[in-house]
């Protein structure tokens, strides 16, 4: 089985290894203002799901130039993506978005701009503004789906239905935008077989790429709560190993795979802790990934 990795892809398309650099655009989000929600998401901590952010001061010049200095010596040379991760980032006043994505794309070694939102945030004048940033330099649109399963997005409260994704994601297509989706697996209460069901239904979906991670459990969230209940088993890291297997043999192979894991987050971190030890799982997949014959590769 091969897959089709977002460094394989990087490198296909500009020649050469591309760094996502987190930015925080200095926003909020409806699930936490009181428009749909206010304690957000049941795993979003204070910081919005941007935890590898640069902290939000303003000028996003700033931040690219901070979070470049971050991976600078592992990318010399090399080309990055403007990616807006904390909060809802197509959620504040047209002209302040415009300002911003502009900024962020303006650097000749920025490749490309990526905006993480939720799917019901995406007005006909920010479809517009990312339809024209896109024939500056390619515009993907990040949305958090996490599940398709009624249930666990009434758990999550995540405060929309898959309609509303389904909507968005043709909607954005027809703007010729690139989407990637977020799906997050070992939800409370859901099988293997569930979380395997909405990745094939994200690859039916029409989207370009996605991005796979485990259930994070972050200190001063609704989750933690419920963590420390026993309501919210932790899967081990063996077992989320093999079920990436069977996430990514029902994906199409020309579906970018942006993410395998979530990158732990030490500080807030309480489970599973394994998944702050970044080599180990690198090691652990690259190892089951051998031993079981999947590989990077386009079957294209
Ligand atoms: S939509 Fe994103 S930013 Fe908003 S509460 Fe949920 S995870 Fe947090």
């Amino acid at each position: 089985m091969h897959y089709y990795s977002l460094n394989q892809a990087m490198k296909e398309r500009f020649g050469c290894k591309v760094y996502k650099l987190a930015l925080d655009g200095g926003m909020t989000c409806p699930n936490r203002d009181g428009t749909i929600g206010e304690r957000g998401c049941i795993f979003c901590s204070d910081v919005g799901s941007g935890e590898f952010a640069s902290p939000a001061c303003g000028n996003i010049s700033r931040q690219i130039a901070q979070a470049k200095a971050r991976v600078e010596k592992k990318n010399k040379g090399g080309k990055y993506v403007a990616y807006f991760q904390s909060f809802t980032n197509t959620y504040g006043p047209l002209p302040y978005l415009e300002r911003i994505f502009r900024e962020a794309m303006e650097p000749e070694d920025i490749v490309a701009l990526s905006v993480a939102t939720r799917p019901d945030c995406l007005g006909p004048e920010v479809i517009d503004l990312l339809a024209q940033l896109n024939t500056c330099k390619p515009v993907w649109v990040e949305l958090g789906l996490q599940t398709i399963h009624p249930a666990s997005a009434r758990y999550i409260r995540r405060g929309y239905d898959l309609e509303v994704y389904d909507w968005a994601v043709r909607v954005l297509k027809e703007a010729d935008l690139e989407v990637i989706t977020h799906v997050i697996l070992g939800l409370p209460g859901e099988s293997r077989e569930q979380m395997a069901e909405t990745v094939r239904y994200v690859g039916q979906s029409g989207v370009d790429g996605i991005k796979l991670q485990l259930l994070h459990v972050l200190e001063g969230t609704d989750l933690a709560q419920d963590w420390r209940e026993g309501k919210v088993p932790v899967m081990e890291l063996e077992d989320y190993v093999r079920l990436l297997e069977d996430c990514l043999a029902v994906l199409p192979p020309d579906m970018v795979i942006h993410r395998l894991t979530g990158d732990g987050y030490k500080r807030d971190l309480l489970a599973p802790l394994w998944t702050g030890d970044k080599k180990r799982v690198l090691n652990t997949i690259n190892q089951t990934f051998a031993r079981d014959g999947v590989c990077q590769g386009s079957q294209l």
